[in-house]
């Protein structure tokens, strides 16, 4: 029986490329991908409805690597389509090829994005991936050019889809025709996509190369500052967001804590600042120390625990420092 791959994110076209060969009998294996940008879950939560298993495939290392300059570039955000799709295709080909495989497959609907799924995206998705021959795109196969994996015969084509544009209404009419009422809403899910994420992560890159995967997980937490001495701060805005950058604190880090009211945690990722005086002030500013008045705060780092004064100010006065 002939083996597909699948690159599954658990959306609706993904669960419907999936149930047209469900239906074709063919044994699948579902994909789903994980960096610090998106994850697995809705993929595992989408595949068990399927009465399926996704694998989860870590593509972190390589991910960073190509968003630092995606040959085909960004799209409205931070999010590299097009060079996106063309890696998971490569991975996904590469564990094809190891297993024994016969094809792969993705929820790609022809014009459904402009930029990223017209007919030359796909093309260049499948060409980029050095699978080219092997990828089948089950909702618009009668729109696109027959593949060897219906060439082949592998699946019948005639049971396949011709979706094409940015309608969905036929995506739901397939949902509708198999019982499916629980998918995730298209939009979400990559925070690449994200203004707010975007802008801090391209930030981020203009420091130097994207290479640890800790300096983007700390870009999901608090609020961001790029202090004059050209360090980050970072300042938590809840319990959760404290606790979050209290976990991702290593060694190198600078910690300060008011130490008397409470109030955020603030970090400076990888550098001890010249003057500690404005961030410690900051973490003032941001607790609910009384207003003008000195309060002590802690300050956690490579030197040990010591103890400065700081007094709050007003918030206005870190606004330009702002990512
Ligand atoms: S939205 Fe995100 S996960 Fe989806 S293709 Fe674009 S960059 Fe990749």
């Amino acid at each position: 029986m002939a083996k597909g791959y699948g690159i599954f994110s658990g959306g609706l076209d993904s669960i419907l490329a999936a149930a047209l060969l469900q239906e074709q009998g063919r044994e699948l294996v579902l994909l789903t991908f994980s960096t610090p940008f998106f994850g697995p879950e809705r993929a595992l939560v989408s595949a068990r409805a399927l009465g399926l298993r996704a694998r989860v495939v870590d593509l972190t290392a390589p991910h960073m690597e190509m968003l630092q300059q995606p040959r085909h570039g960004y799209g409205r955000f931070m999010n590299p389509c097009i060079d996106c799709h063309a890696l998971m295709f490569r991975r996904a080909g590469e564990i094809m090829a190891a297993e024994g495989g016969d094809f792969l497959f993705s929820g790609e609907v022809l014009g459904q994005r402009p930029k990223s799924q017209n007919r030359r995206a796909l093309d260049i998705v499948a060409h980029e991936s050095g699978y080219a021959d092997f990828i089948l795109r089950p909702l618009s196969a009668r729109v696109l050019p027959p593949t060897r994996t219906e060439e082949l015969g592998l699946v019948d084509r005639d049971r396949l889809q011709g979706f094409s544009g940015r309608t969905r209404k036929p995506q739901m009419e397939l949902a509708a025709r198999y019982g499916i009422k629980d998918y995730p809403s298209p939009a979400g899910g990559c925070l690449l996509t994200d203004p707010i994420f975007s802008r801090r992560l391209k930030e981020l890159a203009g420091q130097g190369p994207l290479l640890d995967p800790r300096d983007v997980e700390l870009l999901k937490w608090g609020r961001h500052f790029r202090l004059p001495d050209g360090l980050k701060a970072i300042v938590g805005r809840k319990k959760a967001e404290n606790e979050a950058l209290e976990g991702l604190f290593r060694p190198g880090d600078v910690m300060f804590k008011v130490a008397s009211a409470p109030g955020p945690t603030v970090l400076i990722p990888a550098g001890e600042p010249e003057d500690p005086g404005l961030a410690a002030s900051m973490t003032v500013s941001y607790s609910d120390a009384p207003d003008g008045e000195p309060a002590a705060v802690r300050v956690i780092g490579a030197l040990g625990e010591r103890t400065v004064a700081a007094r709050g100010l007003p918030k206005k006065d870190f606004a330009h420092f702002m990512i």
